[in-house]
């Protein structure tokens, strides 16, 4: 069965002592939560807080840590890089890959993109990997096609095994940090085009398993909405995840 998941991208953002309080403080706020196997939390913080966020999930059964990049190598002479094995040996199990922050500031490619997938896939981390359109893309009607060449770009090397740990979040660059949600119809027609490209590449089974992710200006006043679409499992959520409050509220949409 797939899992339902909330994810919490927090980007640039807190210093140290903010960090530790805001994780404890959501993890003290889900004490009495549904929380499940198959409903779970992930904080993504800077990576500099990932071993001190990892203490503090590796001791609950459904929250876990995430690096929000990762590069291809394991080790070398890769200046200010960290590799999915550094960051499995600090307990961290998951790690985003392919952020519309890192396509467009850091020029991240899809070729670049698979290879850092399959180096976490390598490590026994699970990427998350994201893709999502730009505005002029949208209104220019090239969505499905933008999407389509991401994910295969991106994952489709990936063996029917290898892309059964894969997670996959769609988000609308345009709807990201700007407060422009997706509708949940747009958010389910992508969600299940999504679903048919795994579909047809992966079969039933896989497509079936595949937890897809919404992100883009989520938060406790239309979590609901989106996340009662057949297609949409959950959320990666960035400025509300910095805030407690809204951030649990996100998770008990789920
Ligand atoms: C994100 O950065 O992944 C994101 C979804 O941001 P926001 O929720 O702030 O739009």
């Amino acid at each position: 069965m797939r899992k339902k998941i909330v994810a919490g991208n927090w980007k640039m953002n807190k210093l140290q002592n903010e960090a530790k309080k805001l994780v404890n403080q959501v993890v003290a706020l889900l004490q009495n939560s549904n929380l499940s196997d198959n409903k779970r939390v992930i904080f993504s913080p800077p990576s500099i807080y990932l071993e001190g966020v990892s203490l503090i999930t590796n001791k609950e059964a459904f929250i876990h840590s995430c690096s929000q990049n990762i590069y291809s190598e394991n080790s070398g002479a890769y200046t200010g890089e960290l590799s999915a094995e550094m960051i499995k040996s600090v307990g961290c199990e998951y790690t985003l890959v392919g952020h519309s922050e890192r396509r467009a500031l850091f020029y991240e490619t899809d070729i670049i993109l698979a290879k850092k997938v399959s180096s976490a896939l390598m490590q026994g981390v699970t990427p998350i990997f994201c893709c999502g359109e730009l505005l002029a893309e949208r209104n220019s009607k090239k969505h499905y096609d933008i999407i389509k060449a991401q994910i295969e770009g991106g994952l489709f090397h990936l063996t029917e095994d290898e892309f059964s740990n894969i997670i996959i979040a769609y988000e609308p660059v345009w709807a990201i940090g700007t407060g422009k949600t997706a509708s949940s119809n747009q958010a389910q027609e992508m969600h299940a085009f999504i679903r048919g490209l795994v579909t047809a590449k992966y079969g039933n089974i896989t497509s079936d398993n595949l937890t897809i992710l919404y992100g883009g200006s989520c938060n406790p006043a239309n979590a609901a909405e989106l996340f009662s679409c057949p297609d949409v499992d959950g959320g990666l959520i960035g400025g509300a995840s910095l805030v407690a409050e809204d951030f649990v509220k996100i998770i008990a949409a789920l």
